[in-house]
């Protein structure tokens, strides 16, 4: 199973990574539509969501106007918040574009842009690709039923939590009020410290290595070239040590709330 679930979680993280750069149409000579579309659906997503919502994550980073990382806007009450935060953490990715898939169709914001006949398509596609590869197992390893719905849901669910830690290490639990570049200054870099760091970042595909640069500078291609460009002297870099102590006031629902004027 080891060995099934390694690749599993090591290709989700790389298509999530893949749809992103399709997304923002790094490689111009490529068809980003159609790429971004088959990675979006490898993922067992409704492509349309993460298309709409991402452009939120840019311009309103680090406030509840960011449709990607805040699903629902502001949580006021305290309880809920740290049910939310820790249904967020526990499932990852999953979790925020489940909930988008629910609140974009009926936020003025996006109503016009959303598609209800491009979610059932969405779903026949993630049956016949998941089921299609299921079925193949079967016939080729023998692979039971049992067997492949287990190692689907053990992927997707780890993909998805990973994946997730390693947006956590950037943008989690942070909420600042102030003008975009200040905003944009919050992002949070993981160094390369240790193995434990060393590990995320391959397993991550060096997604939170420079990730402020992805913000102040998003046409530039920086993340498959770390060290190629100068990152900011005020930059924030944490280990996986810190980000611990970010994530624990997460699940104690405490947002780490700066102001910037
Ligand atoms: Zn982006």
């Amino acid at each position: 199973m080891l060995y099934l679930i390694f690749p599993g979680i090591y290709l989700f993280t790389w298509l999530g990574y893949l749809m992103h750069e399709s997304w923002h149409r790094y490689v111009p000579t490529v068809n980003n539509k159609f790429f971004y579309n088959a990675f979006a659906l490898m993922i067992l997503s409704d492509p349309q969501v993460y298309f709409i919502v991402h452009s939120t994550h840019h311009v309103y980073i680090h406030t509840n106007q960011d449709a990607e990382f805040h699903p629902i806007g502001e949580i006021k009450s305290h309880v809920l918040r740290v049910i939310y935060n820790w249904l967020e953490v526990l499932f990852g990715v999953a979790f925020l574009v489940g909930l988008a898939s629910i609140t974009l169709p009926h936020d003025v914001r996006f109503a016009k842009k959303y598609r209800f006949w491009k979610f059932p398509i969405s779903v026949g596609v993630w049956v016949v690709y998941i089921g299609g590869i299921g079925y193949l197992s079967h016939l080729v390893f023998g692979v039971t039923l049992s067997q492949t719905l287990l190692a689907y849901a053990l992927t997707y669910w780890l993909g998805s939590f990973l994946l997730h830690q390693s947006q956590l290490i950037e943008h989690g639990n942070l909420i600042i009020d102030g003008p975009i570049q200040q905003r944009n200054f919050g992002t949070r870099n993981l160094k390369p410290a240790g193995l434990a760091e060393k590990i995320f970042l391959f397993l991550t595909h060096n997604d939170s290595r420079e990730h402020i640069l992805h913000h102040t500078m998003t046409t530039i291609h920086s993340r498959p070239f770390p060290g190629k460009f100068t990152l900011q002297k005020n930059a924030v870099m944490i280990t996986l040590w810190d980000y611990l102590k970010i994530l624990s006031r997460m699940l104690l629902g405490k947002v780490d709330h700066q102001i910037i004027r």
